[in-house]
């Protein structure tokens, strides 16, 4: 009997590589990285190692008020010396959302502790995804998280995820003295993969400036080589206030994420017991977290995954190019960062009733694990995927795409 949750389960047994198999011992292409995170592949023993000597070594004893632990500060140092975050300071946490809502707050407070508590509003794109916590569930740029909750958050809205005059309007609209961030990621992941220039970015870091409005870069998915770089937003050349991180930090081996604040938001509590930053939580920072971290750098760095990255998201534009002529698709968008959508014809959807599901379904039966969104399949393989598996892949979600036809 099934207890975990609704419905029968797909249980993954095992993997290695770009693989996975079933408890009935069939095999699977990992077309996702699980949820955008397996960036190394799966099955390195390596991180397996690390995390075992870690928790041989010092096992568990949590960071907070002056306690530390070596690999959180090894690797607090390591992201900051890459990150394009001026004067960098880290804070890290168990995963993406609670990394949104770390970024929020210390936003907010950041503000307060300039004397103007007002500036609450937290603006976001439309398709945006920054997770399923209270914070990001009020800021998500997508309706059917948000719905039957209430309002998560009074103070937030969306705007329109191409337009800079938009994040301008919006932010006169509320007022500029009212609006404490914007958030951004430098690819829309989970909301169908939507790419923009980097004018946009250039625009919106200048717009944030101009009326002094933080802004929050959300690399949960973009970051640790997927956009061919350490945090993806390098690629539009502008350095944010913040930048959230989570997933490839340790491939998903482990659960982390975490913070980089510029030095400016996060002088008013650094190291201040007059004025803490109130907040935190058990997890975070744990030293077996941040030793599969450390480990997942070293692998990404020696094997150089971040030009590998950049030949794959030229090889997987091109093959993924090539359904576009499928009668069932109405758009692809790849070819920035290792990341793609198939976007499904309003006719296949609307009239036709063809449900991306059941192209999901086809093509893990024929076994490839894509992901399904209301209108496309997405496709982030992890960054060891060789070109035959991509070219098995986009073939094996053609024929997937011909079964539902
Ligand atoms: N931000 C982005 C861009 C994400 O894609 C996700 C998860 O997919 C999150 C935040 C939330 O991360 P988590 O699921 O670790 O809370």
């Amino acid at each position: 009997m099934n207890k975990v949750s609704q419905g029968p389960k797909f249980v993954v047994e095992r993997a290695e590589g770009a693989w996975l198999w079933d408890d009935n011992g069939d095999r699977f292409l990992d077309g996702t990285a699980s949820l955008w995170y397996c960036n190394i592949g799966h099955g390195r023993r390596e991180l397996a190692d690390a995390v075992h000597r870690q928790l041989t070594t010092l096992d568990a004893f949590a960071v907070y008020g002056d306690f530390a632990n070596r690999p959180a500060l090894e690797l607090s140092e390591r992201l900051a010396s890459h990150a394009p975050v001026v004067d960098p300071r880290v804070i890290l946490t168990c995963g993406g959302g609670e990394s949104i809502e770390t970024a929020a707050k210390l936003a907010r407070r950041y503000w307060a502790a300039q004397g103007r508590s007002g500036k609450r509003h937290l603006i976001s794109r439309t398709g945006g995804y920054h997770g399923l916590h209270g914070i990001g569930t009020g800021i998500i740029g997508m309706d059917r998280f948000r719905t039957g909750f209430g309002p998560m958050v009074e103070d937030a809205s969306v705007v329109p995820y191409d337009s800079v005059r938009a994040l301008e309007e919006e932010i006169l609209r509320v007022g500029p003295e009212n609006v404490a961030a914007f958030f951004a990621e430098p690819v829309i992941g989970a909301g169908g993969v939507w790419a923009v220039d980097s004018a946009y970015f250039n625009g919106v870091s200048e717009v944030c400036r101009r009326h002094g409005v933080l802004f929050v870069v959300d690399s949960v998915i973009c970051a640790f080589a997927r956009m061919g770089n350490w945090f993806g937003i390098e690629r539009y050349g502008v350095r944010p206030d913040m930048i959230v991180f989570a997933k490839g930090v340790t491939s998903g081996y482990q659960p982390l994420g975490g913070v980089i604040t510029s030095g400016e938001v996060a002088e008013p509590f650094w190291n201040r017991s007059d004025n803490p930053f109130h907040h935190g939580t058990t997890y975070a920072g744990h030293p077996t977290c941040c030793a599969a971290a450390l480990a997942n750098m070293d692998i990404l760095e020696r094997e150089d995954l971040f030009t590998v990255a950049i030949e794959l998201e030229a090889q997987l534009d091109a093959a993924v190019r090539s359904l576009a002529d499928h009668p069932l698709v109405a758009e692809v968008r790849s070819g920035t960062g290792v990341m793609a959508a198939v976007q499904l014809t309003e006719e296949a959807l609307g009239e036709r009733g063809i449900t991306t599901a059941e192209v999901f379904a086809e093509a893990r039966a024929r076994g490839v694990i894509l992901r399904a969104v209301p209108h496309s399949l997405l496709i982030s393989p992890p960054l060891i995927i060789t070109w035959e598996q991509i070219d098995h892949l986009v073939s094996t979600l053609r024929s997937a795409l011909d079964a539902v036809a």
